[in-house]
């Protein structure tokens, strides 16, 4: 039921950890995908991965900050497949730092990446998907979006970020459903990737991680990639403008 067959699809922040699952999952649904991040090389590598499983992608290096180079990633996917149909919005860092020495560079930094990126990759990608009459842009946030129990200490920026990308999915649904483009958010809790590697190390962090979540474990990048797969096929076609919550009941605790 789950199936992309003849959908192109763009990935940020693929070369590792969630953006790499997404990638794998959506051409194992039969999508082509362009597997993009700052490191090609790392990119080729997932390039290579998916070919093995016999499906289609191509790498393109890509700094989400930069308009030419988010302009060109579109351009690729255009030149090699003719239209972009799914736009994942990924790529993203997370800087511990308490709020009182937080500097304007590393609020710049966090702020040009986490949301800026998500801005100039939308609208690259929604410029070809409005022309198609449609398409799918899948932002991911977090937990930390400022929901009820979403704040957390040491990452303000990342935080404000992330509360950003929630308001510009609601934002940009709204404005892209006449073109029938559908516009969601995911929101993950703590999941296992390089990112959240100090609470997978510290024993003393993961059980203060551990003691938030319900479910008493961290997430796998494959179960956020399903939910990904889910709103990025027909199946969720009457879903936009939400952020949905994959935490292990986190918020809910
Ligand atoms: P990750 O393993 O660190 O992957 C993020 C990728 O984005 C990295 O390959 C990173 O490259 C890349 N990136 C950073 N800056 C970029 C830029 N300017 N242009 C293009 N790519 C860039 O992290 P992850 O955990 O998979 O995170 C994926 C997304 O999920 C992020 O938006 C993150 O905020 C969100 N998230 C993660 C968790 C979690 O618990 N892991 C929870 C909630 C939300 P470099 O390594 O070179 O920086």
């Amino acid at each position: 039921m789950l199936e992309l067959k003849n959908k192109i699809a763009i990935i940020t922040g693929a070369r590792r950890g969630m953006g790499k699952s997404h990638a794998l999952k959506l051409a194992e649904a039969g999508a082509k995908v362009v597997v993009s991040d700052i490191s090609q090389e790392d990119c080729r590598k997932v390039v290579d991965e998916i070919k093995k499983n016999k499906g289609e992608a191509i790498a393109v290096k890509c700094d989400v900050t930069k308009k030419e180079e988010v302009e060109n990633m579109v351009k690729a996917a255009v030149e090699k497949w003719g239209k972009v149909d799914i736009l994942v919005n990924n790529a993203g860092i997370c800087q511990f730092k308490p709020f009182l020495e937080l500097t304007v560079e590393e609020w710049d930094r966090t702020l040009d990446i986490n949301l800026k990126g998500y801005f100039l990759c939308a609208q690259a990608a929604a410029k070809e998907m409005v022309k198609q009459k449609s398409g799918v842009i899948i932002n991911i946030a977090s937990v930390e979006m400022g929901q009820v129990g979403g704040g957390m200490p040491m990452i303000v920026h990342y935080c404000a970020s992330k509360g950003g990308v929630v308001a510009l999915t609601e934002a940009l649904a709204v404005e892209l459903a006449p073109y029938n483009v559908r516009v969601n958010a995911i929101s993950p809790g703590a999941i296992e990737t390089p990112m959240a590697e100090a609470s997978q190390k510290d024993p003393k962090l993961l059980e203060q991680t551990l003691a938030k979540i319900p479910m008493r474990r961290m997430g796998q990048p494959e179960e956020v990639s399903n939910l990904v797969l889910f709103l990025a096929s027909g199946q969720s076609s009457y879903i936009t403008g939400s952020t949905v919550v994959i935490d292990g009941g986190w918020l809910a605790g």
